[in-house]
């Protein structure tokens, strides 16, 4: 009997509405046909074992420890951090070796991290029923409080809930969504920077302080404000805070209009208009939010002077990472050879470029061999 399963996850691209999630704003990510992939069998001596093929590291936990185990700062703790919220609902975990691969480039924007988390609480059900939102949050919680990242629940939202075909716009204080279609004369192109800042996490968690200290001296003016979603551009330039303070607000509260302003667009097919306001989110985050830097800002500013490039703006969660563009379908190669060369000159890297297309969210996969999930058999431990 071959007891082998194999579950996976999509990475993300964020179209717009960067930082708006954890203010419990809008979203509107597409979960992408780069996934990582974990396969399960029986582990042979009753603990959970995990391989990841990227690290080319193995651990092994005795399971009746998770629950007491404190943060090892690891790649693992995104593994154990969901084994930790199963667990705390009652779910058992059984001893399983699980043998992770992942397309998702790591630290690029993409969400490497809630693939992992959300393939991992997958595959540790083993098909057991579990709400999809009720998976999406868990994985939130434990990249909040076991890896220590105070993260909105974009990522492992649409990491569950992808759609072929549709981005995914999200309400992150009710959690609803709803399907948007991006019109089909647009091609969705992905840049890789190829440098993370190291300012990246720190700078994250202070911008939700930042957010949090601005909703205070809202809320004293106007007590209906309880999130930066429920703050509109008048009620913060109304509001005497600091002038930091205000422009990581209005970052916020412009970013969350135009992910509607977006969607519209979107359905009117307007490609002109959903190209303007990728600058315009990009410029915010430049400027207001202070999360961009020197290579991104190069790769938008030279995407936008190229013919068939509607706009561009960074997505995820900054310092790095990736731009996402959009660009008429017939001009993509050209697009792709032009930033190649521009940015190869100016910075001596060469970017990883690809083509973002809209996929499902998460599940089994019952034919890996046809799905592409093929695992290489030389990664299970010697
Ligand atoms: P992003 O989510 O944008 O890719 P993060 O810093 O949030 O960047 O998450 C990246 C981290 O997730 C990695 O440093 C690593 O700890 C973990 N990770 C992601 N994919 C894998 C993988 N295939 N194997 C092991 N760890 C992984
Ligand atoms: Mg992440």
């Amino acid at each position: 009997m071959n007891a082998s399963r194999t579950f996976r996850a999509p990475g993300r691209v964020n179209l717009i509405g960067e930082h708006t999630d954890y203010n419990l704003g809008f979203v509107l990510p597409i979960a992408l046909n780069l996934a990582t992939y974990i396969e399960t069998s029986p582990s042979p001596d009753g603990r959970l074992r995990l391989f990841s093929e990227q690290h080319r590291d193995h651990r092994a936990f005795v399971i009746s420890e998770i629950p007491s185990l404190p943060r090892s700062k690891h790649w693992t703790d995104y593994v154990i951090g969901v084994a930790r919220e199963l667990m705390a609902r009652g779910i058992r975990i059984e001893p399983l070796s699980l043998n992770i691969r992942s397309e998702v480039p790591e630290g690029s924007g993409l969400s490497s991290s809630a693939a992992l988390e959300v393939a991992s609480a997958f595959a540790l059900l083993q098909g057991r029923q579990l709400e999809r939102l009720e998976i999406a949050r868990l994985c939130q919680r434990a990249e909040i409080d076991f890896v220590g990242m105070p993260c909105g629940i974009m990522d492992q939202f649409v990491s569950v809930f992808g759609r072929e075909h549709a981005a995914i716009e999200i309400d992150c204080r009710s959690l609803e969504y709803k399907t948007v279609e991006i019109p089909e004369d647009v091609a969705i192109i992905a840049v890789n920077s190829m440098v993370k800042h190291e300012l990246g996490a720190s700078a994250y968690r202070n911008r939700v302080e930042e957010c949090a200290i601005a909703v205070d001296a809202i809320r004293r003016r106007f007590p209906g404000v309880h999130s930066l979603r429920d703050a509109n551009p008048a009620q913060v330039e109304k509001t005497p805070m600091p002038r930091l303070v205000m422009r990581r607000a209005r970052h916020v509260v412009t970013e969350n209009a135009r992910v509607e302003l977006f969607v519209h667009a979107a359905a009117r097919g307007d490609l002109s208009r959903m190209g303007e306001l990728f600058v315009e989110s990009h410029r915010s985050m430049q400027h207001d939010y202070e999360i961009t830097c020197d290579e991104v800002d190069f790769l938008v500013d030279s995407a936008v002077g190229i013919r068939g490039c509607y706009g561009a703006r960074m997505t995820g969660g900054g310092f790095g990472g990736c731009t996402v563009n959009l660009v008429a379908p017939e001009e993509t190669d050209r697009f792709q050879d032009s930033i190649r060369s521009l940015y190869k000159e100016r910075f001596r890297i060469d970017p990883a470029i690809f083509r973002c297309v809209p996929a499902a969210g998460a599940a089994e996969i019952r034919n890996p061999a046809l799905s592409g999930a093929g695992l290489s058999s030389d990664a299970h431990e010697k």
